[in-house]
């Protein structure tokens, strides 16, 4: 192993540990939370300056990761899907837990901010998958798969393959909008498109859509600044 200069960010520093793997056909970068180290592994016969190019362009991307170990939560309160919830920290634990009865999201003092993502991501997959289920079953299809991600530029896809991606952000939006997103696309199993039918079958699932939509487009990025 062989290990290059450690990575400053934030008044802290972070180890890079180098290794090589036969099998490797290209640069993986992995952040390591537990110890809070960055692994590269290399392809066998790749040059060590070729690790340090790939960290210097890489730098925004590790940064944002590193800053998610850090950082302290910033806000008090969150509101998931229309509904305010308190932040509070809870030593003895080492998840974030959602109490719905409480209202309450109990973080732990490490890595809250990483804990509380993960948290929500859970959230929003027992709840828009849901959405979605029901949804396609009403109109006589089934989803074949889900992934949730942190997407910037669009909120949810639907492959021709039936496959639906949605953005977990969703959660930290009003529920009628999260839903009209679900809706969105589950339409897309019945219309590849954005024809005329297409939004008369959203229509059909939420006759509010254009308000919703509208929402998205004016306060989206005010998800984005929460977490
Ligand atoms: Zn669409």
């Amino acid at each position: 192993m062989t290990s290059i200069q450690p990575l400053e960010f934030n008044g802290s520093t972070f180890p890079i540990e180098l290794r090589r793997n036969k099998r490797a056909k290209r640069i993986i970068l992995r952040i390591c939370p537990k110890d809070k180290a960055i692994r590269i592994t290399l392809p066998q016969h790749m040059s060590v300056k070729k690790a340090e190019d790939f960290i210097h362009s890489h730098q925004k991307w590790i940064e944002q990761k590193l800053g998610l170990l850090t950082e302290e939560v910033s806000c008090t309160h969150l509101s998931l899907l229309g509904e305010k919830y308190t932040l509070k920290t809870d030593t003895l634990r080492r998840k974030a837990h959602i109490c719905h009865k409480d209202r309450c999201i109990y973080l732990p003092k490490k890595s809250p901010t990483l804990a509380l993502q993960k948290a929500l991501i859970t959230y929003a997959k027992s709840s828009l998958m849901d959405i979605c289920n029901d949804a396609a079953e009403s109109i006589g299809y089934k989803i074949t798969g889900f992934s949730f991600r942190d997407t910037k530029s669009r909120w949810g896809s639907c492959s021709s393959q039936g496959k639906i991606m949605l953005s977990w952000r969703l959660i930290l939006a009003p529920e009628d909008v999260a839903r009209y997103v679900c809706f969105h696309e589950v339409c897309h199993l019945e219309h590849m498109n954005h024809s005329p039918a297409f939004w008369m079958l959203v229509a059909s699932f939420d006759p509010n859509y254009k308000r919703n939509r509208k929402w998205l487009k004016e306060n989206g990025n005010r998800l984005y600044g929460v977490i």
